[in-house]
Order: C-alpha cells, then structure tokens, then sequence
C-alpha cells in the first residue's frame, strides 16, 4: 500500500539531509510504530509522504500512485487518501463536532457543498458524522460545541474525522503527547482498532516504545534519518493479514 524507496530529504542547499536513503514498504491494514528520538526525522517523513516537502531522490509511492509526479485531480484524489491525526488536535474549537467530523469529507464536497453544509446539514450528512463518532466511542457529542470535549475525547473526534475522509493510509504524528498515560493507552488502542477495522494502513510516531510494542504490528526505530532497526511482531489486537 505504501512504498518508500531511497528517500533523501534535505530542508536547505548545504543542509545535513533530514532523512537519507530511506525505504520502507507498509502492507494494507497494517500497523506501523514509528519511534525514534527528537529530530530523528519521523515528521519529516509524514510531510514527505503527504507530499508537503519534496524528494531530493527516491520515491514514495500510495496505492500505486507516486507522489511527486500526480498532479491536478490525481493529486487531490491522493490527498484525500491520506489522513492526518496531528500532535495537537487542529479541530476548530467553536465548531460543533459534527462540523469538524465532516471536514473529513471536504475533498470529496464542492465549496458550495461544503456552506450548505454548515448552515443546513442535511440528515445523512449528519448521520455519516453519528456513525464515524460512533466508532470512536463519542457519538453522544454530535452536536456539542468542540472545545467544550476534554482533550481525549478531542482526539477522538480527529479520529472519526479522519475515518470520515475514507483514507486508504492514516499518519498520526504523536498522536498521544499531551494525553496523560492512561488516555494514550485508549487512545492508541482505539486508533489501530479502527485502523485494522477498515484495513487502512498507519503509521504512527510515537516515544514510547512499551506502547509501540503494545499495540502495533511493527515497529521501526528512525535515528538521524535513517532506520537504524526493524522489528516484527504480531500485536495483542491480533494479526493483520
Ligand atoms: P522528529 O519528528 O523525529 O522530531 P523532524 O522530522 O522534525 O524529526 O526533524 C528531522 C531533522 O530535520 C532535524 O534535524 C530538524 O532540525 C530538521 N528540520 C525539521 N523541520 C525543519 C524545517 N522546517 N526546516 C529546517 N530543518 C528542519
């Protein structure tokens, strides 16, 4: 589903590259930890395969596409195939949450889509916003104001968002930093559970490696740009084939 071949990334001319000579393969649904100290370069590599910093050489290919080359609506259709689930929840707060769920779908929504929408939503848009949140375990906050949610059930209203976006890969960039150890379990075990669910492939950075170890099929440990080791494992939510 994901292929990464050769990836050099360099920020600047003259720049020490970010990530260098990296490959890597992801199978569908499968569920990867990305682990690794400060500046190892795990966002670098979630910008790159979202396609927001360019490839000095190598490839990153999704579905058979390789970002880099597909333009226009090809390019579109890519992104929309990619979920994002940041650090930081970047829903907005004054927002109802079934507003945020469905932000999910705007690539699939014209813009004149997307204003009815917020000013009248129509019952199976919203029922679409009820069944991702429904997944997530947060359905009773449909139509409560966002920033009123604590912060775990915030990540998962980013979760539902994302599912919403149907993406074939989902990157979450730590997504359990500013959780407290107790919700970064429930987190983490609800975002691979629906993950394998759907059969959507993640890839998850991550500092805790217990946590790696605990909930993902493999764990790949990133060290100045490069993998420095690759483990293979079979996680306690079961085997993803
Ligand atoms: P991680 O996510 O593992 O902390 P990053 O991908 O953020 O690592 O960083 C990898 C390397 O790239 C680091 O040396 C960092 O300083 C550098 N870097 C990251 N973002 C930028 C940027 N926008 N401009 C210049 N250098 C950057």
């Amino acid at each position: 589903m994901l292929a990464i071949e050769g990836l050099t990334v360099r920020y600047g001319k003259g720049t020490a590259p970010a990530l260098r000579e990296l490959s890597l393969s992801v199978a569908a649904g499968e569920r990867v930890a990305l682990v690794g100290p400060s500046g190892s370069g795990k966002t670098t590599l979630f910008r790159a395969i979202s396609g927001f910093v360019p490839a000095e050489a190598g490839r990153i290919v999704i579905a058979g596409t390789e970002i880099g080359r597909a333009r226009g609506r090809r390019l579109r259709a890519m992104r929309r195939g990619i979920g994002v689930i940041a650090q930081q929840h970047d829903l907005v707060d004054r927002m109802r949450v079934y507003q945020n769920v469905m932000a999910g779908a705007l690539g699939r929504w014209s813009t004149l889509h997307a204003l009815r929408f917020l000013l009248w939503p129509r019952h199976v848009e919203l029922e679409e916003a009820r069944s991702a949140l429904e997944r997530v375990g947060v359905a009773e906050k449909l139509r409560a104001r966002t920033g009123e949610l604590s912060g775990g059930q915030q990540q998962r209203v980013a979760i539902a968002r994302a599912l919403v976006q149907q993406p074939v890969v989902m990157l979450a960039d730590e997504p359990i930093a500013s959780l407290d150890p107790d919700l970064s379990q429930h987190i983490l075990s609800l975002l691979c559970r629906v993950a394998g669910e759907a059969r959507i492939t993640l890839l998850c950075s991550l500092h805790q490696h217990d946590l790696a170890e605990r909930y993902f099929d493999r764990i790949v440990r990133l060290q100045d740009g490069v993998i420095s080791e690759r483990e293979s494992r079979v996680s306690q939510l079961g085997a993803v084939s």
